[in-house]
């Protein structure tokens, strides 16, 4: 393993967005949430109305018309959803701060499945229509407008990538899987959605009937495939190209775990905070090519970065054997457990094991009087960057609390130490003014789950909880 210099500390500059301008760009981000949401729903209210206007709620009268009817209103969101899931997953940087993505996956998992099923019921319903509402009929006809209508080829093989997406999104599938081999199977949700749009084209009146359905339609097409070559494939190669990453130290830190320092140029334009992360490939490595994904665990200063790894399987268990000089490929920065999500002066931050990374960063990022920002560190093995803690206790007055030990039950997220009856007593114990904090939580996601009970239960409104899972 190579163990070299670690690049001389810069002084630590803190960003501008600190208390003086608290809660601004939360708010701002709470408006983008909004519009996002709203643009979602006028959408599916815009093409419901095209829907009603073409008589869609007149033919629900007869059998067969209204079968065919109930496939084109399907067809029709359908088509909006499976659009808009392309835009949540394609890194937009406004919506990556406002939502975080974790929040954009769970969203776009809820659309994900929503735009399937309505898909599904499009095909059945519009083939069962045409089939003059006789079941008998109904695989007949399939197989003529398959082989007869333009673009309904290309429309079948759409179905089969959607399904096999979907099929391997359920969980009990995903569980079997490695999270690099269901990305990979992931990514044929492109392919689907693109080889559907040449039967809305051609067969779906609905789409192209008029100058304001085309102008929408088009639009919408352009802005997914646009988002995804701009923010997915663009900003990340230019993003690379115009920084070089290079790592310029691998420092042990005990217990499996890996502190990576790196260098590049003009890191002081990569518009990165504390508490953010990249997903990260590294030259080099073993099977480089899969992205891993890590949070900074110091606050960036413009002039380098670093990461903490723990080993937990091949990628991480490879960062340890990584030599100074190798490149590394990121995308990102992602993530909302950053400054920008801050609307208290008080903050809470509760992080477990290598959940510890990101608070660190942002204990050194955010800014904040001696006493009001305090750290809930839950730790079974030695504790990180004790050291670090120690000083930023000393000099700016951040209060560190470990909590060590083993869990003390299976639906508690404290240590074996604490003997309060019960998480909630601790919390409120400890911190009796957490309602009035906001909360950056940290760690694997059924240990956060539990945390984030009990702040539901001390009070602490929603929109002040702000989370990171290490997990997918
Ligand atoms: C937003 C975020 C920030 C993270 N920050 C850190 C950090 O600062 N330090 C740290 O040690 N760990 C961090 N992790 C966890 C880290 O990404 C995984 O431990 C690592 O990717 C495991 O990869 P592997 O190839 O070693 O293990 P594998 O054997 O491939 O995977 C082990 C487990 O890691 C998870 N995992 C693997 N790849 C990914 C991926 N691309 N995205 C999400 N989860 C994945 C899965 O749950 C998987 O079951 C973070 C995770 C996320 C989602």
């Amino acid at each position: 393993m190579a163990l070299t210099q670690i690049p001389a500390p810069a002084p630590a500059t803190p960003r501008p967005h600190g208390v003086r301008r608290l809660g601004v760009r939360a708010r701002r981000d709470a408006a983008t949430r909004l519009v996002a949401g709203s643009a979602l729903w006028l959408s599916l209210l815009l093409v419901t109305w095209w829907w009603v206007s073409g008589g869609g709620i007149s033919d629900l009268g007869g059998w067969a018309s209204g079968l065919t009817s109930l496939g084109r209103i399907t067809g029709l969101t359908s088509a909006v959803l499976l659009l808009a899931q392309v835009v949540l997953m394609a890194r937009v940087p406004v919506l990556e701060r406002a939502f975080g993505q974790d929040e954009l996956a769970r969203v776009h998992r809820i659309v994900g499945f929503t735009s399937f099923n309505l898909m599904l019921a499009h095909l059945v319903t519009i083939t069962w229509g045409y089939a003059g509402g006789s079941l008998g009929s109904t695989p007949r006809t399939l197989w003529d407008l398959v082989v007869n209508y333009p673009g309904m080829l290309l429309a079948t093989a759409a179905t089969a990538c959607l399904v096999m997406v979907v099929v391997t999104s359920i969980k009990a599938a995903r569980r079997t899987l490695r999270y690099e081999s269901w990305h990979l199977l992931h990514l044929y949700a492109y392919l689907g959605v693109g080889l559907a749009i040449p039967h809305q084209l051609w067969t779906g009146a609905d789409f192209t009937s008029s100058t304001g359905r085309q102008v929408f339609w088009w639009s919408a097409w352009i802005a997914a495939a646009g988002s995804v070559l701009v923010w997915r494939v663009g900003l990340p190669v230019w993003r690379n190209l115009r920084h070089g990453l290079r790592v310029a130290a691998v420092v042990p830190e005990g217990d499996g775990l890996v502190s990576v320092h790196l260098t590049g140029r003009a890191l002081h334009r990569l518009p990165v905070e504390a508490g953010q992360f990249f997903t990260w490939r590294f030259h080099g490595r073993p099977g480089w090519t899969r992205a891993n994904p890590y949070s900074l665990s110091a606050a960036p200063d413009g002039k380098s970065l670093r990461i903490t790894v723990q080993d937990v399987g091949d990628g991480s268990g490879a960062t340890a054997g990584l030599t100074v000089g190798s490149r590394a490929l990121v995308e990102g920065p992602y993530g909302r457990l950053s400054p920008r999500a801050r609307t208290r002066r008080k903050v809470l931050m509760i992080g477990a094991g290598v959940g510890i990374t990101p608070l660190r960063a942002l204990a050194e990022g955010l800014e904040y009087a001696p006493g009001e920002a305090l750290v809930l560190y839950r730790t079974s093995a030695t504790p990180l960057f004790v050291e670090e803690l120690n000083e930023l206790s000393q000099r700016r007055g951040l209060v560190v609390w470990g909590l060590p030990g083993r869990r003390r039950a299976p639906d508690s997220w404290l240590g074996s130490g604490v003997d309060a009856p019960t998480d909630l007593v601790a919390l409120t114990s400890w911190v009796p003014d957490v309602a009035d904090r906001d909360v950056f939580v940290c760690g694997p996601r059924p240990w956060t789950e539990l945390v984030v009970r009990d702040l539901r239960g001390a009070g602490v409104p929603e929109h002040h909880i702000h989370l990171e899972n290490f997990g997918w």
